[in-house]
């Protein structure tokens, strides 16, 4: 299995460090205000990719984290802390504003069959780890105080640009100079931040009572489960120069050691073109979708339609596109679902190499579903029907409820007549007399007459022969 690592910018063979259990940390959401499309497709890509890993014969172990704190209204550090901001608007605890965002992107993800990970971390159950982390770092002298917090000294870490490949920090900056304040550097950043008086969240440390900048958190929750160094850290794109650089520098400084073999990351969702924004209105939730009639896997239909590493321009034109599609397929998928199979071997293994082909390639979804539609418009075919649904316990598309369903809406039952089922049942009987001769011929005589007989361990099915 091939996957695009940031780290080498080229397509890396993928094989976990153990041989048998992939590893996997994604950064997760900022629970402060409901999860866009943009940030779901974060998780839509990783739960292909988790799929996709199981479907190359690994397992997964998988950790997504929950900002509950430090998490400023900039990445570089800059602002107020946003749970406290959004705490405060609603005049309410920020725990309470952490467990409403937490349960409404557990909701949002449910709906789009986004797997919940084995652990879900929120950032304030781990201070004792990050304090812990905080105090590593100043042992080894990386650290220094400012008089708003602890600050991670960026140039005493020589591979500070490994993941963005920039060469300094003018870079960063897009040659504007900005006031470094109490910072030594640029890129120095908070690792522990002092709490103001009037600050809602706040903790004892070594340092003086305060709360954890951002990047540490994902630093000492995936070292606290994995332990130095572990297969795969995800998360989009705007991560890569600020997140994952703090994050890699200041677990690479403590250890010594990679902090992960892969760095995935996926690309953004815009709006008609343009950025997402609040002030333009067009932040989009799972919800709204729902509201405006769309089912949310018509959303994720969309999504695997194009590849993770490729900007997705979002319009409501597109989703009708893809809710038109995913609906034809569901309809072209439920005519192979009562057929007899053909058990064509030699085609279903021709089929799932392919499939897994794809997958295996940097996660090919557009080419996976490309697949799937070649596959339903064979001749009816139960195989057809049982290879799709194979394929998706990894596209995750909800294709076998929404065929059953379609097929109650549509009140398709195919009617058995009374002289095939009178048959079926005296074949049955035959066979438990063990006069196997006269069932077989029987089986010949319904075939004969257009249907199909196939045991079940309940007893029999009967369908119809096209
Ligand atoms: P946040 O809640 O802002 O911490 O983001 C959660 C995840 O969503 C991170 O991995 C971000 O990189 C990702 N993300 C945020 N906005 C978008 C977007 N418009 N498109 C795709 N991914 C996004
Ligand atoms: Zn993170």
């Amino acid at each position: 299995m091939k996957l695009y690592n940031t780290l080498t910018r080229s397509k890396d063979q993928f094989i976990p460090i153990d041989g048998k259990t992939a590893r996997i940390y994604s950064c997760g959401p900022t629970v402060y205000s409901s999860p866009s499309i943009g940030n779901l497709r974060a998780y839509i890509f990783t739960d292909i990719l988790k799929k996709a890993i199981e479907l190359n014969g690994f397992e997964v172990f998988d950790i997504v984290n929950t900002t509950d704190v430090g998490h400023l209204q900039s990445d570089a550090d800059e602002g107020e802390d946003k749970i406290e901001v959004a705490a405060r608007k609603a005049n309410l605890d920020p725990m309470a504003i952490a467990k409403r965002y937490t349960d409404e992107f557990f909701d949002a993800c449910d709906k789009l069959m986004i797997r919940r990970p084995k652990i879900t971390a929120p950032a304030t159950s781990y201070i004792e780890q990050m304090i812990e982390h905080i105090a590593g770092l100043e042992k080894l002298g990386y650290t220094y105080n400012t008089s708003d917090g602890v600050y991670f000294d960026s140039s005493r870490f020589t591979d500070y640009y490994i993941l963005s490949k920039k060469k300094d920090s003018k870079e960063d900056k897009a040659g504007i100079r900005v006031a470094l304040g109490e910072k030594k550097n640029a890129n120095d950043f908070c690792l522990w931040r002092f709490a103001k008086p009037t600050a809602l969240q706040k903790w004892q440390s070594p340092w003086g009572i305060g709360f954890p900048g951002w990047h540490i958190e994902c630093s000492a929750i995936a070292r606290h489960h994995f332990g130095d160094t572990f297969d795969i850290h995800t998360g989009g794109v705007d991560h890569i120069p600020i997140h994952h650089t703090n994050e890699i520098a200041q677990t690479q400084a403590l250890t010594n050691k990679p902090v992960a073999n892969f760095w995935i990351h996926n690309e953004f969702v815009m709006v008609d073109g343009g950025k997402m924004s609040k002030s333009l209105g067009n932040v989009y939730t799972v919800t709204n979708l729902e509201e405006r009639g769309f089912n949310p896997i018509a959303f994720r239909y969309f999504v695997l339609g194009a590849h993770y590493r490729t900007l997705l321009n979002f319009t409501f034109d597109a989703l009708i596109g893809a809710q038109t599609s995913y609906d034809n397929l569901v309809k072209e998928l439920s005519k192979h679902a009562s057929r007899a199979s053909t058990n064509n071997d030699k085609l279903a293994h021709q089929y799932r190499t392919r499939f897994v082909e794809y997958m295996s390639d940097d996660l090919n979804t557009s080419r996976a579903l490309a697949i799937v539609w070649e596959l339903v418009k064979l001749s009816p075919d139960k195989l057809v029907y049982d290879l799709v649904i194979e394929f998706d316990q990894v596209l995750s598309l909800g294709l076998e409820n929404a065929v059953k369903q379609y097929l109650i809406n549509t009140n398709v039952k195919i009617e058995i007549p009374k002289l095939v089922k009178e048959m079926a049942d005296k074949r049955i009987q035959l066979k438990k007399d063990k006069q196997f001769a006269d069932a077989d011929k029987l089986r010949e005589e319904i075939k004969y007459l257009g249907y199909e007989i196939s045991d079940t361990k309940d007893g029999y099915e009967i369908t119809k022969i096209n």
